[in-house]
């Protein structure tokens, strides 16, 4: 039997925007832990505001495994929240109710500025910067700094050897402002991997004293690029059929549910869906191909297939909740494939 450092991660029940917790149990396994083996486990909801004191007691049931490969026998243990009961999922938990559907594949592409000292790594005490320009997939200490680059290649190797699908990364258009891609066959493996990659980021910024910031526009009214997490969806459907008649259904469909999905897109998403800086504004709805200002960008090789592919939603932030941003996209597919 060897000893596992068993980390169980859950989100908590802060609004809009859930933060992560965890905490370590040692258990024994004679191999690394299958979920199955995984027991549940408590901790103090009045904490986290998913309890009252006088009633603290919140279950974590383990959903999804992975190994930890900053520990020595260790494996990250991703968490929902149930009632004290153990099978009522907690109000907070989103995943639990979420659509799912393992033929449709989310791409989510999450940008983040690492802030240090308040402000975005690489900015002077005071003032700005040298104007946005040079800094997307940029190189060189003038553009990207000195240490930002040395923390995304570990994320990397730590998403990798976590068993993430982690797709890429590149330095985005603001300074201090990075993006990594994580890609999943299912709305709860993407977004639960997306929580994962998160979770990592965090902790491996600790030692840099470095704060991950996931505001969509940090830097307010300013001509600084605010952060999304676009979400590239194709479902079966879409990847085998197609057709130009589905695809224009489909987008009627995404038109009339604007309001349903900006509800889950993030918060603060005025402030960045303006119109400028690659966005299309909050209360519009347009697609178009290869359009950077769209809600919907349609790539060109969805359109040389004769509209099959994937297609990518532009309006999602970067502190959206992935389970919800994926879960209305696929309801809105639904009104058009049939449930
Ligand atoms: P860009 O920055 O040009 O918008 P990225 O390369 O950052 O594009 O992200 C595109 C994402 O699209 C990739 O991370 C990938 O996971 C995703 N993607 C590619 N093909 C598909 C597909 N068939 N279904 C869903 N997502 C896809
Ligand atoms: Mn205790
Ligand atoms: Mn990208
Ligand atoms: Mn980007
Ligand atoms: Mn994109």
């Amino acid at each position: 039997m060897t000893k596992y450092r068993l980390e169980y991660i859950w989100l908590d029940g802060y609004t809009p925007v859930p933060n992560l917790r965890g905490k370590t149990q040692i258990k024994s396994f004679d191999e690394f832990p299958k979920l199955e083996e995984l027991p549940l486990w408590g901790f103090d909801g009045s904490s986290t505001k998913q309890a009252e004191g006088s009633s603290s007691d919140c279950v974590l049931k383990p959903v999804s495994v992975y190994p930890d490969p900053a520990r020595t026998n260790g494996a990250l243990v991703l968490c929902e929240v149930m009632m004290p009961d153990g099978v009522t999922p907690h109000p907070s938990n989103k995943r639990a109710t979420i659509v799912d559907d393992e033929g449709c594949w989310f791409g989510f592409e999450q940008e983040y500025f690492f802030y240090k000292d308040g402000r975005p790594l690489g900015f002077p005490e005071s003032g700005y910067p040298e104007p946005q320009g040079k800094y997307y997939t940029g190189v060189g200490y003038e553009n990207v700094g000195d240490i930002a680059r040395e923390i995304t290649e570990a994320h990397l190797d730590l998403c990798l050897e976590a068993g993430l699908n982690h797709e890429g990364i590149n330095a985005e258009v603001a300074k201090g402002q990075w993006e990594f891609q994580i890609f999943g066959k299912g709305s709860k493996r993407a977004a639960d991997e997306i929580w994962i990659a998160r979770y990592l980021l965090q902790r491996l910024t600790e030692q840099y004293g470095i704060v991950i910031e996931y505001h969509c526009k940090p830097l307010g009214a300013t001509d600084w690029n605010g952060s999304g997490m676009h979400a590239n969806f194709s479902t079966r459907y879409m990847r085998e059929t197609g057709g130009k008649d589905y695809f224009l259904k489909l987008m009627a469909a995404f038109e009339k549910n604007v309001d349903e999905h900006i509800a889950v897109y993030g918060p603060d998403n005025h402030m960045r869906l303006t119109g400028l800086h690659e966005t299309q504004a909050i209360d519009q709805f347009s697609w178009g191909v290869a359009d950077r200002g769209a809600s919907i960008r349609v790539p060109h090789s969805f359109v040389n297939n004769g509209y099959k592919g994937y297609l990518e939603d532009r309006r999602p932030n970067s502190q959206g909740d992935p389970y919800q941003i994926a879960s209305v996209i696929l309801k809105t597919v639904a009104e058009v494939e049939g449930a």
